[in-house]
């Protein structure tokens, strides 16, 4: 059974026109997504910024409110459950944010920003037990645990990093939506936190949605890749046949821009010209029509749906041929 099923999930912001107007347009942040983790999966989620990569791995724990579709959770649709039905299943998913500058409390030891959520859950029965599990929990992310005092200002962005992994994995999620982890990160950093985020995923049998714009990063570490333009999916598959065979043009323009090691590579780096166009005003038939070098005809009227090309391969192009 899969551990996570989104079911034509949509997000859409209202634009407001005027004071007590009512709203008339929306940005479609998330149109209609399908897709599923299984339990101990990584799953990436890539596409430029403004795609609507992050507001989907935060609708799908429920930071963000979705507009329409099912969050099936375990068996369970979380979508409609809101308050203390909502809380009682928090502690299965979490998530690690992009900036860990910004996403640790300066105020705070890290005793307390990892013990917070071991004691809104209860989960240690007294104080003894807390600085232990702190201990093993700092020990777990390559810390030392007599730092535990010390304030998020004093770490570098690599162990803030870790502090932030640290506090997800306090409550033994079994999902953690990785919001560009590393992006923020050094390069001989990202290496390290990427291979952190590996080995607690085998020790402990995480699944991870890892969101991220670039695929190279998304390739490393992702059985699975999906890749997102103007909110929608456009292509979805096993993450080798994905890289190895893109089909959709934009994921080929994705992975053009990915360096690679053969000195002797062929591969010609394809310039998308043009900027995201607005997702209040997407456009019509294919969204990414005004950006694609093989457009045709048919492409600004007919919408391509996701179909597939290969077992557990999807594109939404309609020239992506199957095998
Ligand atoms: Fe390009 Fe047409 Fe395919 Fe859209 S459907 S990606 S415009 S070829």
């Amino acid at each position: 059974m899969n551990l996570l099923e989104i079911q034509n999930l949509k997000v859409h912001f209202p634009v407001q026109q005027r004071l007590f107007g009512r709203a008339k347009e929306f940005v479609r942040a998330v149109d209609d997504v399908s897709f599923a983790i299984a339990p101990g999966e990584t799953v990436g989620l890539v596409g430029e910024s403004g795609c609507g990569k992050t507001t989907l791995g935060r609708a799908v724990i429920k930071l963000i409110e979705p507009t329409a579709g099912r969050i099936v959770f375990n068996g369970e649709d979380i979508a409609l459950l809101s308050g203390a039905q909502l809380r009682a299943r928090r502690r299965q998913f979490q998530m690690i944010f992009q900036d860990p500058y910004a996403s640790l409390n300066p105020r705070l030891k890290v005793t307390d920003i990892v013990g917070e959520a071991l004691d809104i859950h209860g989960l240690a029965v007294d104080a003894s037990a807390r600085r232990q599990r702190l201990e093993g929990l700092l020990k777990a992310v390559g810390l030392d645990p007599s730092h535990a005092l010390r304030y998020p200002h004093e770490f570098s962005g690599g162990q803030r990093q870790r502090i932030g992994i640290a506090r997800a994995l306090a409550v033994e999620p079994r999902l953690i939506v990785c919001d560009e982890p590393v992006s923020a990160l050094d390069v001989s950093v990202q290496a390290q936190i990427i291979n952190l985020l590996q080995d607690l995923q085998q020790e402990r049998g995480i699944a991870y949605l890892f969101v991220a714009h670039d695929l190279a990063v998304v390739k490393h570490i992702s059985r699975r890749i999906l890749v997102m333009y103007l909110g929608r999916l456009v292509e979805a598959g096993d993450s080798a046949s994905v890289c190895r065979s893109p089909r959709h043009p934009y994921t080929q323009a994705l992975l053009s821009a990915v360096p690679v090691v053969d000195p002797d590579s062929k591969r010609q780096r394809i310039l998308l010209t043009g900027d995201v166009p607005s997702p209040i005003h997407p456009p019509g038939g294919c969204p990414f029509h005004p950006r694609c070098p093989v457009a045709e005809a048919r492409c600004k009227i007919e919408v391509p749906t996701l179909r597939t090309v290969k077992p557990g391969h999807f594109a939404a192009c309609h020239l992506a041929k199957g095998d």
